[in-house]
């Protein structure tokens, strides 16, 4: 079997002793080469070394196959290879406690694990997630300029705080924009999410509805918080992106209360007059056929 490097192969043989609970060892390793051995009397042994020719990291030798039982407390399960093993689950639920882990442990790997170890292994991986969100907002200027490098005719707005503390970003794609003017109906929804990292945030979002009644993604803006002064700030942006001057033909959906009708109007640079002709605006449940 091939291996990119002798890490890559030292990690397999580690996960694949884990999941059949065999207690191995590795007894040399080096950048060139590596053994591994099992717990005597068991006489299992495996060597690999590096392909001089093209580089790659082969098991060269296999030895006898595993006589031993099976354990259940594998020393080979640290708190880094939980961590590790788990980041994925842990970024989708942070919130996981160390006794369900303990418990998934147990019907995924048949391993017994201590409580300390476990609380180790989830403070690892959420410091190591934190660690990239913030990393991840620290790249944000340069991820605006790489947008507009990219998409010259979108609109991207990066809010910032004396210079330096997060507000909210803007992102409106070109073709997203030409494909609503072009090609929906003159129908904008509005609404907000809350994002769930622990960072928090809330997520704002324009859709439009396209020819077959699928939702339309038109701009959405990252904010600290769902205020008025967001909503102000992304759809100003918003509406002089789109040409959208007196709001004239378009009908907006939204479920927030009717400040932010009110708000629009004035935004928009409307005479009331105008709402009953042209425009109207849904809140909550009502049906946007009914004018306000
Ligand atoms: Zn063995």
């Amino acid at each position: 079997m091939r291996f990119q490097d002798g890490f890559q192969a030292r990690e397999a043989l580690k996960t694949h002793a884990i999941e059949n609970g065999q207690q191995i060892h590795f007894s040399r390793t080096c950048k060139e080469m590596m053994e591994a051995n099992c717990t005597p009397p068991c006489k299992w042994r495996c060597y690999g070394s590096v392909v001089e020719a093209n580089g790659a990291f082969l098991i060269k030798t296999m030895g006898e196959q595993h006589s031993c039982s099976r354990v259940m407390r594998n020393t080979q399960v640290t708190y880094d290879w939980i961590a590790k093993t788990y980041l994925n689950i842990f970024r989708v639920r942070p919130e996981l406690k160390v006794k369900e882990l303990k418990a998934d442990l147990l019907s995924r790997y048949k391993c017994h694990v201590s409580n300390w170890k476990l609380y180790a292994a989830k403070q690892k991986a959420i410091e190591e997630l934190r660690g990239s969100v913030e990393a991840h907002y620290a790249k944000l200027r340069s991820y605006v300029l790489e947008l507009l490098r990219v998409d010259m005719e979108g609109r991207f707005v990066l809010d910032l705080d004396d210079g330096a503390i997060f507000r909210g970003i803007y992102t409106g794609f070109s073709a997203l924009k030409k494909g609503f003017l072009m090609g929906c109906r003159r129908v904008i929804g509005l609404d907000g999410a809350f994002l769930k990292t622990y960072l928090g945030g809330v997520l704002l979002v324009d859709v439009g509805k396209d020819g077959n009644n699928q939702m339309f993604p038109i701009a959405w803006a990252v904010v600290e918080v769902e205020n008025e002064s967001c909503w102000k700030w992304f759809l100003s942006i918003l509406i002089e992106d789109l040409g959208l001057s007196t709001g004239l033909g378009y009908t907006f959906i939204s479920d927030q209360q009717k400040d932010l009708l009110m708000q629009l109007q004035s935004w928009l640079h409307m005479q009331s007059t105008e709402i009953v002709q042209g425009i109207f605006i849904a809140i909550g449940r009502r049906s946007i056929k009914e004018p306000l």
